[in-house]
């Protein structure tokens, strides 16, 4: 069985994205040049994006470290974030960055920053894909963005609905529908 293609409408194709992607690794590239950088990969969302983001990291002294976090459940967020899968190692005294599929409300991402800071990192920033500002709950400005978008609830290039779509290459905006269509 396929998928519900026509709740799609594209957002950015594979272009766009590459771009975006290559513009934001020189961005990182001078922002760090004079120091190891540690790239925090908040799953599951961000795993396209930062197998991207980190290939255009150039000769940049990279580690790779993954952090579960759940905070949304369908199309509507529960308020809660809870970290599944953490750190292995200390990130004391080290440059860090958190690479994120999407900035909603904000609240997942307070949350880590507060949380990470606490292990006293040398330096902590951030990097997402997307930005969705008009849907702020609580303050937060990401240090990197990819594209801001308005208030659309979107899928592919890791970002899912229920686990789905996540392999889509592109973007796009996903339209729920009538209940009784296919
Ligand atoms: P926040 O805590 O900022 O509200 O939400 C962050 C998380 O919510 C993201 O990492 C992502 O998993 C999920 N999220 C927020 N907006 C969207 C969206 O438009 N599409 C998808 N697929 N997930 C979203």
């Amino acid at each position: 069985m396929s998928l519900p293609m026509h709740r799609l409408t594209p957002l950015f194709d594979v272009d766009a994205i590459a771009g975006r992607v290559a513009a934001l690794g020189r961005e990182l590239r001078e922002a760090h040049a004079d120091h190891p950088l540690t790239v925090i990969v908040v799953l599951k969302g961000s795993f396209v994006f930062a197998a991207d983001l980190v290939r255009a990291l150039g000769d940049l002294d990279v580690r790779m470290e993954f952090l579960g976090v759940r905070s949304y459940e369908g199309t509507t967020s529960t308020g809660q974030v809870e970290i599944t899968h953490d750190l292995r190692r200390s990130i004391a005294g080290e440059h860090c960055l958190v690479v994120e599929d999407i900035v909603d409300t904000g609240l997942t991402l307070r949350f880590l920053c507060d949380t990470l800071r606490q292990r006293d990192p040398a330096s902590l920033s951030v990097a997402t894909l997307l930005d969705k500002p008009s849907r702020r709950k609580v303050a937060f400005t990401p240090d990197h963005v990819g594209f801001t978008i308005p208030d659309a609830f979107v899928v592919g290039y890791g970002l899912d609905l229920d686990q789905r779509y996540r392999h889509l290459p592109y973007v796009a905006v996903y339209d729920p529908g009538h209940p009784e269509s296919p």
